[in-house]
């Protein structure tokens, strides 16, 4: 899809449905003449200056008028994208905005496609592609931490570090490369003591910023918080219990959450995405071995695992256990916490005798009748969410999407042969290959000469309007 760069594109910016406003924005070299062409006030808007506002109407190609409107002129370079811009803002009628929208196509505006207010806004070089991405976070974010996160990005935090690395890698392959020039005469310009603490430093802010993938991860999606046990347990009572909602299906028939159901809470600032699913064990059902197969892959993605055990049966216990271990493969630094649920039907001493048996695992009592044990639960969910990864202190750099998560790490290999090549004598025109590699892929964080491809699959994530 190579779209135009420079023609005039529109498309309504507010959220499709009736509001008190809607506004459609023209962005391209023929902003205002095209608004022009369909605006009636008492000024010319060609003669406006930018951040001006106008009042007028809007009118049909027969002089009928369509709404009353405040435009909004923005001039290049001062605008979202750069580009002259104009904003129509009319009333939040779905009719109305639309009928605009065709007098400005009407009128030689091109429909924009999805994210490419933004798509001009990055190559026009008003922003870079981390902050791009970052847009797209924002208008998504839908608890504080996403929203600080994307908001750090928008400012451009993680742009200036790539940047400063980049420049260090810039630096150190400079010398090298100047060495080449000299090698004739078996010339050193960098001690390679210095060379490898200096690369040796800069892996690791790469690493700090690759693992701050997984909190950004959390902080923008949430944890993953898996139900698991065997059917009638109290599964999908519990997933009730903690969104406090009727969502679930509760019923007394065996094994009838067959598919997974997916509920979100915000708990204190951090979103759990909660995750019921049907049984764990082996069955000769087919509808259900379709289930336990999506139980598998759940539990294998999961941040916390809660497995259920129903304290009357008691039975199984080990067994779904293991089940639970086997399905995490070698990811066993997940968190599981054994729940010994319907503690109402048995005697105190009796739960309590078998939390003592597995102390080994983190274990809750709970009754989703009384209701006992489920701020225990949510309290030991909530500790295990802000243990080991730590939250970030507000002022760290954190990366929030998979693409620069995936660019930093080919970055981190490269400097990584080119450590090894030091330790290993390799030659300095070698060296340069890899540092070379690096530096492309600093690069691509933030947008430097990137491929079309990979510039559509990024913007295709925006809606339209953005
Ligand atoms: P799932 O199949 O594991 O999702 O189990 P459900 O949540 O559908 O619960 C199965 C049955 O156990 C329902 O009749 C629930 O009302 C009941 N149940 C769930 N939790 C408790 C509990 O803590 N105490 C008692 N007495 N019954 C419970």
């Amino acid at each position: 899809m190579k779209m135009p760069e420079n023609d005039t594109i529109t498309a309504i910016i507010t959220p499709i449905g009736e509001g008190g406003i809607a506004v459609i924005r023209l962005s391209g070299p023929d902003s205002i003449s095209i608004a022009c062409a369909v605006f009636r006030g008492k000024v010319d808007l060609r003669e406006e200056k930018s951040h001006t506002v106008h009042f007028g109407r809007i009118t049909g190609a027969d002089g009928a008028v369509i709404d009353e409107v405040l435009v909004t002129i923005f001039r290049s370079p001062h605008s979202y994208t750069t580009e002259d811009v104009v904003e129509i803002s009319c009333h939040g009628s779905v009719f109305i905005a639309r009928k605009i929208l065709d007098l400005l196509v009407g009128s030689g505006a091109r429909l924009a496609g999805p994210g490419e207010f933004t798509r001009r806004a990055f190559l026009n070089g008003r922003i870079d592609l981390s902050q791009a991405e970052a847009v797209a976070d924002l208008i998504r974010a839908d608890s504080a931490p996403s929203h600080n996160l994307a908001l750090a990005q928008l400012r451009g935090s993680l742009s200036v570090k790539v940047s400063q690395m980049r420049t260090k890698v810039l630096d150190i392959c400079s010398m090298i490369e100047l060495e080449l020039d000299f090698s004739e005469e078996g010339l050193e310009f960098v001690g390679r003591e210095k060379l490898i603490n200096d690369l040796e430093t800069l892996r690791d802010e790469i690493s700090q910023l690759i693992e701050s993938y997984e909190h950004g991860k959390i902080q923008r999606e949430g944890l993953r918080i898996v139900l698991a046990g065997s059917p009638n347990v109290g599964k999908s009572s519990i997933l009730n219990s903690l969104i406090q909602e009727d969502r679930a299906i509760v019923s007394e028939i065996s094994g009838t959450t067959r598919d997974t159901i997916e509920e979100s809470v915000v708990i204190d600032g951090t979103r759990f995405n909660i995750i019921d699913t049907a049984g764990l064990r082996e069955t000769h059902d087919a509808l259900e071995v379709e289930g336990i197969k999506r139980t598998r892959e759940q539990i294998n993605h999961a941040d916390i695992i809660l497995l259920i055990i129903d304290s009357m049966v008691g039975t199984h216990i080990r067994e779904d256990i293991d089940l639970v271990g086997s399905y995490l493969g070698d990811r066993s630094h997940k968190e599981i916490i054994i729940i010994f649920n319907k503690s109402d039907l048995v005697q105190e001493n009796q739960t309590l005798e078998m939390g003592k048996k597995y102390s080994a695992y983190r274990t809750v009592l709970t009754s989703t009748k009384t209701p006992s044990g489920m701020n225990e639960l949510k309290k030991l969910i909530g500790m295990i969410s802000l243990r080991g990864k730590g939250r970030p202190d507000g002022e760290s750099i954190m990366i929030s999407n998979m693409r620069q998560r995936n660019t930093l790490q080919n970055a981190a290999n490269s400097l990584d042969f080119a450590i090894q090549g030091v330790k290993n004598g390799v030659s300095a025109d070698l060296l340069s290959v890899d540092l070379r590699g690096a530096l492309s892929y600093f690069s691509e964080v933030v947008g430097v000469d990137i491929s079309e491809e990979v510039l559509n699959n990024i913007f295709l994530r925006f809606c339209i309007g953005k």
